[in-house]
């Protein structure tokens, strides 16, 4: 699993800490979802977690072994990351895709099987060229340009291709619709049954799905727990949700 023991983190010339005093056990397999109001850390958690930057104290193990200790490269390996700002690439539609994890670049099937996954295939299937579209409009004024929440599915299938054992997404589906990322995320907990995952997302219909929820608040986690034992304490959690739920009734 991935443990964050006693962590703080000040971003460098920042005045406050951003993080304080972490203490969180993911256990290996588990999907579980940060939440919390924008600016509590959430993001920062991740580029810990990626080695963006290192804890100004405690530490971040993985398996028992300090995040410090692994190679990067190794740790790349095993990290599949989707940040809200999410690469585009002036390529293939393919190449979008395989650029997960360039040692299988030209494996075509299994290019298709995570566009499947992410629910970029439909799509995909009608453009002129399908997967050997050229996405982007910059080397080619004939490639084809498209939207936000496409780009976010070919992001999604080159998370998916890439076959990490921990995938971390940051507000992956912020542009696609409220039951479209609810679809999505209710393939996700079966495709990631084996992988350990971290999702940031600000709607409650996909984190309620999550095995545990962390809530963030000004850099420490107040509360954390299932979905139903969360709205039972009547915390913090349980006044967003609500909140939310609200404005669908
Ligand atoms: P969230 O993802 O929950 O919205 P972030 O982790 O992005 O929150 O940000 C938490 C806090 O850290 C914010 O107050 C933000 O201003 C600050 N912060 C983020 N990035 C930097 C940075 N590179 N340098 C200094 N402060 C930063």
């Amino acid at each position: 699993g991935i443990e964050f023991r006693n962590v703080s983190f000040t971003y460098p010339n920042a005045k406050k800490p951003t993080l304080k005093n972490i203490n969180l056990f993911i256990k290996a397999g588990d999907n579980i979802a940060l939440v919390g109001e924008n600016g509590s850390g959430k993001t920062t958690f991740v580029k810990l977690l990626c080695r963006l930057y290192d804890p100004t104290e405690g530490e971040i193990l993985i398996d028992g072994v300090n995040i410090k200790e692994f190679s990067l490269k190794d740790l790349y390996e095993s990290l599949g990351v989707i940040f809200q700002d999410f690469m585009k690439y002036e390529a293939t539609v393919a190449e979008n895709i395989g650029y997960g994890n360039i040692k299988n670049l030209t494996k075509g099937k299994k290019i298709e099987e995570s566009a499947k996954k992410s629910g970029a295939h439909e799509f995909i299937t009608d453009l002129e060229n399908v997967y050997k579209t050229h996405l982007g409009k910059i080397i080619k004024d004939e490639g084809t340009e498209l939207s936000v929440g496409q780009w976010q599915k070919v992001a999604l299938a080159r998370a998916f291709f890439k076959d990490a054992q921990i995938m971390v997404l940051d507000e992956p589906t912020a542009a696609v619709d409220a039951k479209a990322e609810y679809e999505l995320f209710r393939k996700f907990e079966h495709l990631t049954k084996e992988k350990t995952t971290v999702l940031i997302s600000h709607r409650f219909s996909t984190v309620r799905m999550a095995d545990k929820i962390v809530v963030l608040e000004n850099g420490k986690i107040t509360e954390s727990g299932s979905h139903i034992e969360l709205l039972r304490k009547r915390g913090r959690y349980s006044q967003l949700f609500n909140l939310q739920a609200k404005g669908y009734k």
